[in-house]
């Protein structure tokens, strides 16, 4: 789990706080709670399709570390998992695999679409790909590029860590 960010939270210390290293009582609102607890504890799906699930994997490596963004437990089962990084392009015959994962995914669930090819089908633009992976799930970041770099994908984590937190106990619609 990361560090705490005092600014995620609207923290009233209550009674005379010392600094003695005592974490004392701290009263926060349950919904920021929730979501703090969730955007540093993302299961990403073990899944990728193309060039692009290369990167993802380099960010997994010691050399990026995915770790220190409390996103690098990557889950084998779907129905383990509250995050999909589509990574690479999606063909017309994947497209039902890809949303049937998706359907399997624990609520609250999130997408990234990892590179041109995942976010509006790159230079793929003909009959067998997919147009970009928004035409069968939702999607919450896109990360441009072809391939984008570890750190664009980190970028994109940061940026779904930013919702996850604002969406604290939510619910999603559709
Ligand atoms: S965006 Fe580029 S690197 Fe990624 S899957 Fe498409 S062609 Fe491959």
């Amino acid at each position: 789990m990361g560090l705490v960010e005092l600014n995620d939270f609207s923290i009233t210390p209550a009674g005379g706080h010392q600094k003695d290293g005592a974490v004392g009582l701290v009263m926060a609102n349950l919904s920021e709670l929730v979501g703090w607890g969730r955007k540093y504890s993302l299961h990403p799906l073990l899944f990728g399709l193309a060039c692009c699930a290369i990167e993802q994997i380099s960010a997994g490596m010691s050399r990026f570390d995915i770790s220190r963004f409390g996103a690098e437990v990557f889950r084998a089962s779907p129905r383990q998992s509250d995050l999909i990084i589509i990574s690479g392009r999606v063909s017309n015959k994947m497209a039902p695999v890809v949303r049937r994962l998706y359907d399997q995914m624990l609520e609250p669930k999130w997408v990234i679409a990892m590179g041109d090819c995942a976010s509006c089908g790159g230079p793929f633009n003909n009959y067998a790909i997919i147009q970009g992976v928004d035409k069968i799930i939702p999607v919450d970041v896109y990360v441009p590029g072809c391939p984008p770099r570890p750190e664009a994908l980190f970028y994109a984590i940061l940026r779904l860590q930013q919702k996850v937190q604002k969406f604290g106990i939510g619910e999603r619609e559709g």
